[in-house]
């Protein structure tokens, strides 16, 4: 087990620069056009898998890396370019993750590079859980996976939305009930390889920001995948079934689903977006109130706006630092006692609404067009305390944890 540290290693530390390089240079000159044209950034993303930043390799070393640091660096790096390009570059990510997270090696090694492709020909990825019913009470979904023995297949029919990378992707992850009796315990996740029938691209979403990142429903039709796509495969979901059947007869003591699962080890990667947008914005705040003059002397001269300055740096910080502490935890196995995880996950994005409306302020009627950065990162922000569980489901997360009491 790695010991926590606050400080970037040396490795790291040069692995962060190439990033802020790529994020200076190709992100952020590109992220007013892609926000206007609300489409996937393709030719980015592109470069992205060109120099190595979108790809299985980078994303695991980062992924694997035992001080924890290695994603949360990269994503605040990423995030402070643009947050809708950089979506487009790490959306992918969500759906590996799953598949590292409940996949045996055989499908990880089939599945992720398909995810990726290659800087030619680059490809994406979607995870698909959320429904129309079914969003901060993922337990209610309704899309459901039945297995057909004599074909050993699975026929899915549902519909997921809000999937970033939903019907434009190579690979969808689904997460289905395969026993709805059991609830959030007769989830599962699926594999849906390229080009299978039955799976389509419902509506587009028209969003308020991250506009750079695709957001649509997906339509599951009488969709039949091999067994072999059922992650971790059939003998575990059969003895993890099982083992939730005893447990309901007996009165049921709850078991995580597999949704959740992926949900909880991305949690802290979230709060680093959100790191990455606020830093971003309140660079730009602090640059300015240092240049704009009024009343002959700049307006970081009053304490009204130098003290905001103040706060936006050290909300930022301490964000950062619950960012560090949960994906330390996370990589290094510590399970969340404290509810660390959403701790991270509330408070940076939390943070990045906050500091992204100072910013605005700042700038003043500069602040509130789009000649300059800080409307989008504020219309960005906004994302950061609704996916991966809103700030309410996060605070009561957090209740739970520390009082002990079943809190609605
Ligand atoms: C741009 C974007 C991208 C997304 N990408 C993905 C993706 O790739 N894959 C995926 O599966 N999902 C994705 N999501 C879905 C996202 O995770 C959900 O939107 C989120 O979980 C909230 O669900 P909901 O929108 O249905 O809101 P609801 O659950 O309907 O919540 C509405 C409001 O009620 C509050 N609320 C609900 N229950 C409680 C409670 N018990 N106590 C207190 N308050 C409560 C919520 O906090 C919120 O304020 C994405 C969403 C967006 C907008």
């Amino acid at each position: 087990m790695a010991e926590f540290t606050m400080e970037l290693n040396d490795e790291q530390k040069e692995v962060r620069d190439w990033l802020h390089g790529f994020a200076a240079d190709v992100i952020r000159p590109a992220a007013a056009e892609w926000d206007e044209r609300e489409e996937t950034p393709w030719p980015v993303i592109q470069e992205a898998a060109k120099v190595g930043i979108y790809s299985l390799d980078f994303y695991a070393q980062q992924y694997f890396d035992a001080t924890g640091l290695g994603i949360p660096m990269a994503m605040e790096e990423l995030f402070w370019g643009d947050a809708g390009i950089a979506l487009s570059i790490v959306g992918t990510g969500l759906a590996a993750v799953g598949v590292l997270a409940n996949g045996t090696e055989e499908q990880i090694g089939t599945w992720i590079p398909q995810m990726y492709g290659d800087a030619n020909d680059v490809k994406v990825a979607a995870f698909c859980s959320s429904e129309p019913d079914a969003g901060s009470d993922v337990a209610s979904l309704r899309t459901r996976a039945v297995y057909d023995e004599a074909k050993d297949e699975w026929v899915i029919n549902g519909t997921k939305t809000w999937a970033t990378n939903g019907g434009i992707a190579n690979v969808h992850v689904v997460v289905a009930s395969v026993d709805p009796e059991l609830g959030s315990k007769g989830h599962a996740s699926f594999i849906i390889p390229p080009n299978t029938p039955g799976l389509a691209q419902g509506q587009k979403f028209k969003k308020h920001g991250i506009r750079a990142s695709h957001t649509a429903e997906v339509i599951l039709d009488q969709v039949r995948v091999p067994g072999s796509c059922l992650l971790g495969g059939k003998e575990k979901l059969d003895e993890r079934l099982a083992r939730a059947r005893e447990k309901a007869a007996k009165g049921g003591e709850r078991v995580k689903n597999a949704a959740m699962a992926t949900f909880e080890a991305s949690r802290p990667a979230v709060g680093a977006m959100a790191v990455g947008t606020a830093r971003a914005a309140y660079e730009v705040a602090l640059d300015y109130a240092r240049t704009r003059e009024q009343f002959g002397r700049p307006i970081i001269d009053n304490q009204g706006v130098a003290f905001q300055l103040a706060d936006m740096r050290t909300r930022i910080d301490a964000a950062r630092l619950l960012v560090w502490r949960a994906s330390w935890m996370a990589v290094n196995g510590k399970p969340f006692t404290g509810a660390e995880g959403s701790m991270s996950k509330l408070f940076a994005s939390e943070t990045a609404k906050k500091v992204t409306a100072q910013a605005i302020q700042i700038l003043g009627g500069n602040g509130y067009t789009r000649e300059y950065p800080v409307e989008r990162m504020h219309r960005d922000a906004a994302i950061y305390t609704i996916f991966e569980g809103t700030s309410e489901i996060q605070r009561l997360v957090i209740a739970r944890t520390i009082s002990g009491m079943p809190i609605r």
